[in-house]
């Protein structure tokens, strides 16, 4: 088989000088050259007189019928779509190599018909369509308001919200503390390749959540791959989740918990109790604040960089203090102790999360952290940095909330805090 005759877009199976590559062939300007996207996601270059065989693979192609009606199926429930963007809502531009959005989000539902299978996909709502490090504060409350309405319709059983994995954490968050009395289950899920390729992880992760969605737990869950095989999903809590990987499908670990369940494209089976399917009004409560700053701490760190924050009009600081709660105190330059308490004293709210991201605050052990402890910093015990930052945007951006801000950090909303972390929650 000639090469040159291969069509962009083309599945491919290339045996070469340098080894064999599962591929799609892309748009090449070099003729010399032929321009491939491998499975990783990576674009790379082969010269034509290194190839030795060429096998074609059968592909996916999407067979786009314009404004055709989603099938539905009266014998299975209904679930919504909420579409933000991320690889997930993306395909290959055989072009250029790089991925764009998809034309429009039914897109996603050609790719993976599977789905239908499981769920009526009754609504698809787009509040925006971006990648996840483009969005904010203000964008976690059009998710929540979009997810909000939907709690509350009664035709609607679940919710899915198909996202981007970078800040897919920071979202999660924001739903568990924003959403109200939540009456069904609200599962946010993402692909790490393109939802055009064979590979994508899109298929599984959309099949279990679906599946989640129908189940009768009321919570807002993460779900996706939990190990490098297709096999099956985790569902884990929104507040106890982080991106743990840049690329491996199974990037979203639980983080001092346990996951919620386990999930395949059958079943749910759940590992720790949840809030049930409920009748209850969900509220929505997402007026979060944009004047709330993450900042890691790191030896030798200018402690000026709170008095920066000060300057701008933050109203809160979530300092990922090193080990047990601690930062430098050292010589004078390098205390931060002085500034720290001029900020508190300025109205300012501090709170310190964990660096280690596994384990819990313990800043009564050293006398460094018993001094710092005098400053009025609010020690957040085993909470997410990720998850502290947004808790302390939501309640600083919330009128009744904000009056005592201690007690509102302190008071676990979301399952925040966990009271116990199992030996076999660490790296699990
Ligand atoms: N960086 C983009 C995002 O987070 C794409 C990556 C992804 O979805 O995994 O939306």
């Amino acid at each position: 088989m000639e090469i040159k005759s291969l069509k962009p877009g083309t599945n491919a199976k290339l045996h070469t000088k340098t080894g064999d590559f599962e591929c799609v062939i892309l748009e090449s300007p070099n003729p010399e050259i032929i321009l491939v996207k491998l499975n990783s996601g990576y674009n790379i270059g082969i010269r034509q007189e290194d190839i030795l065989d060429v096998k074609i693979m059968k592909g996916k192609e999407s067979k786009k019928e314009k404004n055709k009606p989603i099938k539905q199926n009266k014998n299975l429930k209904n679930i919504a779509l909420v579409v933000t963007g991320g690889t997930i809502s993306s395909k290959l531009d055989y072009k250029t190599g790089a991925v764009k959005w998809l034309t429009d989000p039914e897109e996603l539902l050609e790719f993976y018909p599977e789905l239908l299978e499981i769920a009526n996909v009754k609504k698809i709502t787009v509040p925006f369509m971006k990648a996840s490090e483009n969005m904010d504060y203000k964008d976690w409350k059009l998710i929540a308001e979009s997810v909000g309405k939907l709690c509350n319709d009664s035709s609607i059983d679940g919710i899915i919200v198909t996202h981007g994995t970078d800040t897919l954490h920071y979202t999660a968050s924001a739903l568990s503390f924003a959403l109200k009395n939540l009456n069904k289950p609200v599962v946010l899920t993402y692909s790490q390749r393109s939802s055009d390729r064979a590979s994508s992880d899109a298929r599984l992760n959309l099949m279990c959540s679906a599946r989640a969605a129908i189940s009768d737990a009321a919570e807002v869950m993460l779900v996706g791959h939990a190990s490098i095989n297709d096999d099956f999903c985790y569902a884990l809590l929104g507040t106890k989740v982080r991106k743990m990987h840049t690329s491996r499908r199974d990037t979203f670990r639980p983080i001092n918990a346990e996951p919620l369940a386990k999930i395949t494209p059958e079943k749910f089976e759940a590992f720790t109790s949840y809030r049930v399917k409920n009748n209850e009004k969900t509220g929505v409560r997402a007026n979060f604040s944009g004047k709330v700053a993450l900042v890691k701490f790191y030896p030798g760190q200018d402690p000026e960089i709170i008095d920066y924050y000060l300057k701008k009009g933050y109203k809160g600081l979530v300092v990922e203090m090193t080990g047990l709660g601690h930062v430098s105190t050292g010589e004078s330059s390098s205390n931060w102790i002085p500034y720290i308490k001029k900020a508190i004293k300025s109205g300012m709210t501090i709170c310190a999360a964990p660096q280690t991201i596994y384990g819990r605050l313990h800043p009564l052990t050293y006398s460094v952290g018993r001094e710092l402890e005098k400053t009025g910093i609010i020690y957040l015990k085993d909470m997410l940095s990720e998850t502290a930052f947004v808790k302390l945007s939501w309640v600083l951006g919330d009128k009744i909330m904000s009056r005592d801000v201690k007690k509102n950090m302190l008071k676990n909303y979301a399952r925040e805090y966990s009271d116990y972390i199992k030996v076999e929650d660490f790296l699990n």
